[in-house]
């Protein structure tokens, strides 16, 4: 028999009580995104070219606006990066779209992400994988992410806050892994965490710009497809840019 209190079963009444969900509070009503939040994926994904079936619905689904803060919320779904802090972004949908379908996710693969950033990206990428590890350098944001991915409901995502310039070496190997800032060159520690036949997406230039790379790993080595230019904040660390 199943124990109910005020509706609750004792499994949730126990967990609620002991490790309560902090909400992340948008005091506007859900329904006021719906419209631009399809709009953003028919006039940028799917004009632009994201085919893949799953980005696209994950992408229609997730609440943009609460991985902002609250001023920006009606300009969440517009097709730019914005601020989140600590001089950071959120990247511009697009370029989660473009970097979540190189990846070419199935559902059961491992994932790795450098740059947790707000954790709209990571969120995406937990819809569509099985296990997402999340490296972020700034403390302040992999915290916020994590209280919002938290109030979303999202237990299939694990955050550390580090150099993911080195990746996550007890965790490797990962069948894909993504770069969510500039790097001058190709970290070669994340070639190395990568899984056979594993895809590595990663902006590389210089500060002003960048081109979106993305590698298949074969048998006799990387091979490397580019999708085009994109701009993003620099990837700092060891095996990144050296300091602000
Ligand atoms: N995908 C994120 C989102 O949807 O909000 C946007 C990420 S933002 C463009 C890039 C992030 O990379 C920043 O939060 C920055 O602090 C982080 N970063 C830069 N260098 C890093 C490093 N070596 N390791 C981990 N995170 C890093």
């Amino acid at each position: 028999m199943e124990f109910r209190l005020a509706g609750w079963s004792l499994s949730q009444w126990l967990k609620e009580t002991f490790f309560p969900r902090k909400l992340v509070v948008c005091s506007r009503s859900p329904m006021e995104f719906v419209i631009p939040r399809e709009r953003m994926v028919t006039e940028q994904l799917v004009r632009r070219g994201i085919r893949d079936e799953r980005v696209l619905q994950a992408m229609g689904k997730l609440p943009r606006h609460l991985f902002v803060d609250e001023a920006l919320a009606g300009r969440a779904y517009g097709d730019y990066p914005l601020p989140i802090g600590e001089r950071q972004t959120i990247s511009q949908p697009y370029m989660v779209a473009v970097m979540s379908e190189a990846l070419e996710l199935l559902g059961h693969e491992r994932v790795l992400e450098i740059g947790t950033g707000s954790g709209y990206q990571t969120a995406i990428l937990a819809e569509l994988c099985s296990k997402v590890y999340s490296v972020e350098r700034i403390k302040s944001l992999a915290d916020r992410a994590l209280r919002t991915l938290d109030s979303l409901g999202y237990y299939n995502i694990l955050i550390r806050v580090g150099d993911g310039s080195l990746g996550w070496r007890d965790e490797a190997p990962f069948d894909a892994i993504v770069v969510t800032a500039g790097a001058p060159e190709v970290p070669s520690a994340l070639v190395e965490q990568l899984a056979p036949k594993g895809r590595l997406a990663v902006p590389v230039g210089d500060a002003y710009g960048q081109t979106l790379r993305k590698g298949i790993k074969e048998d006799n080595g990387m091979r490397w497809i580019d999708l085009g230019g994109c701009i993003f904040v620099k990837l700092i660390g060891q095996q990144g840019w050296s300091g602000e």
